[in-house]
């Protein structure tokens, strides 16, 4: 789950994190209120969760409450991404020396959280990894020790900031850091980090994405979910218990298991195709979870094919050819179909859909494959386990 710039500043505030005056509007009249109340020239900033706002025309600045007040009707009119603006944060605007990069992540590799911190800020830290990956700074942190103060000076070191900023900006990166670790976040960022005309350090913008598996420990995060900028079909994806992540291609992949569906998509890429989508179906899922899924599929335009690729095990293939079925029912669409079903109940499965007149393709088993499946069959049957 994503929160918006103007939640995740606010959890940075709580922290310590200095953060620019400011509030949020949802009409042209209540972001001039604000800027009344600010004084002074404002930064008026879309809030979509997409990055890129700023070529997107999302964030404007304004020299009077009258100029907050068109921008913000302008930008509250914009479409960015295919998410529509309906709310504004009308911050302070401020004199920018330099714009740092400051996040923290889970390194997996690693097995740590890392501290990230880049002299090149404002940019995407994606495209600095790419052209100018020896200007990123890295810190891993022992999860039981927290950041230590000498950690945080050596990133402020190594982007060669002045030392009279040490002292700010550790305060700044263990701010983040608390945020990140008491968030149960994946991704707490902030980009810019800036250093404005006056010397102050100051969060200008603020990212924070959280682990859905961990917010049933923050009831209070959990109810700053926007579903009205989360993408409608993933929305009806998780409405349905389906991971489902919508992409750019035009296969959709149904596939059961976060592993496989990954290893499909893979093979999928890797043979020249593009995928639509990400989807697991989970476990056992019924025929009308299975259907819910491919009307979710087939509902994306772009997508012209489809690959089904299920391997069985607590999902029975049958239950999955007769969704297939009740879907293509309701969505009358031509699509190519390539369905591979193995596992429990696949001849089941592929005689429903051989009655429907639908090709299924065949696995190539080894005879001693074939031997090996069996006589596992037979001694499950023997010993049924739960
Ligand atoms: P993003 O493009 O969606 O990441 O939005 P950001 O909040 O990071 O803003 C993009 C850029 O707009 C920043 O890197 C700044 O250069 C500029 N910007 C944002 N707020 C202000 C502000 O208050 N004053 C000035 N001068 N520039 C700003
Ligand atoms: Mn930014």
């Amino acid at each position: 789950m994503k929160l918006h710039e103007y939640q995740s500043k606010r959890l940075f505030a709580e922290q310590g994190v200095p953060i620019p005056r400011g509030d949020v509007a949802e009409t042209p009249a209540g972001a001039r209120e604000i800027a009344k109340k600010l004084g002074g020239p404002v930064a008026v900033k879309s809030q979509v969760l997409v990055g890129g706002r700023g070529k997107a025309g999302g964030i404007r600045l304004a020299k009077s409450p009258d100029e907050a007040e068109k921008v913000a009707e302008e930008i509250l009119g914009l479409e960015i991404k295919g998410l529509p603006v309906r709310k504004v944060l009308v911050d302070e605007a401020s004199e920018i020396a330099t714009e740092i990069y400051l996040g923290v992540t889970n390194d997996r590799t690693e097995g740590s959280p890392v501290l990230i911190a880049s002299a090149e800020g404002g940019i995407e830290i994606e495209e600095v990894a790419r052209t100018q990956p020896d200007k990123i700074a890295r810190a891993w942190v022992d999860p039981l020790i927290g950041l230590r103060d000498y950690q945080a000076r050596n990133l402020a070191a190594a982007m060669e900031l002045p030392r009279q900023h040490w002292n700010p900006f550790s305060e700044m990166a263990r701010g983040l850091f608390e945020t990140y670790w008491n968030s149960d976040a994946t991704l707490a960022e902030i980009n810019p980090l800036v250093i404005t005309k006056q010397d102050e350090l100051l969060a200008l913008d603020g990212k924070i994405v959280l682990d859905d598996n961990a917010l049933y420990r923050h009831p209070e995060l959990a109810e700053m979910r926007d579903v009205d900028e989360e993408v409608p079909s993933e929305r009806k994806a998780r409405g349905y218990g389906l991971s489902y992540v919508k992409l750019d291609g035009n296969i959709g992949c149904m596939v059961n298991g976060a592993g496989l569906a990954m290893a499909t998509m893979d093979v999928i890429t890797g043979l020249g195709g593009s995928p639509a989508n990400f989807l697991d179906i989970g476990g056992g899922a019924a025929a009308e979870k299975v259907a819910a899924a491919v009307q979710i599929i087939l509902a994306d335009p772009n997508v012209n094919s489809m690959m089904f690729n299920i391997f069985g095990g607590i999902t029975r293939c049958d239950e999955v050819a007769r969704g297939i079925l009740i879907a293509l029912e309701k969505v009358p669409r031509e699509v190519y179909l390539v369905t591979r079903l193995v596992g429990t109940n696949e001849e089941l499965g592929r005689q429903i859909l051989a009655d429907a007149k639908m090709d299924t393709a065949l696995p190539r088993w080894s005879k001693r494959q074939k031997w090996s499946l069996r006589l596992r069959r037979k001694r499950s049957n023997e010993h049924p386990r739960r």
